[in-house]
C-alpha cells in the first residue's frame, strides 16, 4: 500500500496513549510483509525484525504508536463524562470538539460541551476554561443511561477527525504525531530489501506520557544505535518566529541537533547529515526545541546507545488535526534507509 493509504488507515485508528491495541494490530499487519519476524514484547511494543549477518550492527528504529487524547475519569449523575488528559493537550483547543468514546462494547460519538457566548459573563469570555471544568456530552439521559450505553471509567477518548487529502501531497488528519513516524518506518522497511545489518523496527507504546514503551524495548533489544522517527513542529504559519523553529512543511526531514531530552551524539549527527547530502535528500536542521522523542530515552539505556531523530515537519501537532506533506514522509524513509546502509562506516 502507498504512503497515503497507510497514513489514512493509521490516522483514522484509535491509539490513545496506553490503549494502542488498534494501532498495534495494524502495525503488525503492515510490517509483516517486510519482516523476518514480528515480536510483541511485554509492554506491547511491536518489533519487526529484519535479520542481518551475524555480528553485524543492530539498529533500532522507534516510532511511537500512541496519540494524545482523553480518558473517562468520572460519570456525573446527569450522564456527562469528565475526563483526564492523556499527554500534552492545550485546554484552549478542547471546547466544542467532536470526540469518540471507545467503550468495551462499541465506540460512540460525543462532543466536549461549551457554553454559548450569549450566556457567558464578560470575565468568562476572557478566561481559558480548564479541562477539569469541561465535560463530554454523549447524549445520555443520566448516569444509568450512560452506563447502559457501555461507558466505563478508564475508557479512552480520541478526537473524531477523518483523514482528508487537500492539495498536492498535503493531507490533514488526527494523530499524525506519530502515525507519520509509523508510516515512515513501514516505508523504510519496504525500501530496505536486504541488508547486512539487523534492523529492529519498533512501534512503541506510551511515548506521549514520558517515553515509556521505548525504555523497555531498548533495554530488551540492546541495539548498537537507534533512530527515532517522529514528527516535529512545522513553524511556517503566521505567529511563529523563525527563532522558535525554522522547520517548514514540505522541505524535507528535520534532523535534531538538540531538544530538551537529547543532544544528538556528534557521530550520529554526522552519519545522518552525510547520508542526506550524499543521497541528495532534502533536509532541515533544528535545535533548542522543547519536548523530546523516544531517542532521548533510548540514548540513556544500559551503558548508553548513540541515538538521533529523523522528524517529519507537521503543522498543529498535539491538536485534533495536523497537516503534513507526504513527500516529507517519503524523504524521511529514504534517509533512514540511506543511513542504515552506510552505518558500518561510522560505528
Ligand atoms: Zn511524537
Amino acid at each position: 500500500m502507498s504512503i497515503n493509504q497507510n497514513l489514512e488507515k493509521l490516522s483514522n485508528a484509535c491509539g490513545v496513549t496506553g490503549r494502542e491495541s488498534e494501532v498495534k494490530e495494524l502495525m503488525i499487519r503492515l510490517m509483516t510483509p517486510y519482516a523476518d519476524e514480528i515480536v510483541v514484547d511485554r509492554l506491547d511494543n511491536v518489533i519487526a525484525v529484519k535479520k542481518g549477518k551475524q555480528k553485524a550492527l543492530k539498529i533500532m528504529l522507534a516510532a511511537h504508536m500512541d496519540e494524545v487524547g482523553l480518558m473517562v475519569k468520572t460519570i456525573t449523575k446527569e450522564g456527562f463524562l469528565q475526563f483526564a488528559k492523556m499527554g500534552g493537550i492545550d485546554d484552549r483547543i478542547l471546547p466544542a470538539q467532536r470526540v469518540k468514546v471507545f467503550s468495551k462494547k462499541a465506540s460512540f460519538p460525543g462532543i466536549i460541551g461549551s457554553k454559548p457566548p450569549h450566556i457567558q459573563k464578560e470575565e468568562e469570555r476572557k478566561k481559558i476554561i480548564a479541562s477539569d471544568e469541561l465535560f463530554i456530552d454523549i447524549g445520555a439521559e443520566n448516569k444509568d443511561d450512560a452506563l447502559a450505553m457501555g461507558v466505563s471509567v478508564g475508557d479512552p477518548v480520541g478526537f473524531d477527525v477523518q483523514y482528508v487529502e487537500l492539495g498536492k501531497n498535503v493531507v490533514v488528519g488526527k494523530a499524525f504525531d506519530n502515525r507519520a513516524g509509523c508510516v515512515t518506518m513501514i516505508e523504510a522497511l519496504k525500501l530496505m530489501e536486504n541488508t547486512d545489518y539487523t534492523v529492529c523496527a519498533v512501534g512503541t507504546v506510551q511515548e506521549e506520557v514520558g517515553l515509556r514503551g521505548a525504555a523497555g524495548a531498548a533495554f530488551g533489544l540492546d541495539p548498537d544505535l537507534a533512530i527515532a522517527l517522529d514528527v516535529t513542529i512545522a513553524g511556517d504559519v503566521p505567529g511563529v518566529r523563525e527563532f522558535d523553529t525554522s522547520v517548514k512543511m514540505g522541505k524535507g526531514p528535520a534532523l535534531t541537533i538538540s531538544d530538551s531530552g537529547l543532544i544528538t551524539h556528534p557521530k550520529v549527527l554526522r552519519w545522518l547529515l552525510d547520508s542526506a547530502e550524499e543521497e541528495k535528500i532534502p533536509f532541515q536542521i533544528e535545535t533548542g526545541l522543547m519536548g523530546s522523542t523516544d531517542a532521548a530515552r533510548i540514548s540513556l539505556t544500559r551503558q548508553g546507545i548513540p541515538s538521533g531523530n529523523i522528524s517529519i515537519p507537521t503543522r498543529y501537532i498535539h491538536s485534533p488535526v495536523g497537516m503534513l506533506n507526504l513527500k516529507d514522509i517519503e524523504n524521511s524513509a529514504k534517509l533512514t534507509v540511506a543511513a542504515i546502509q552506510r552505518s558500518s562506516s561510522y560505528f
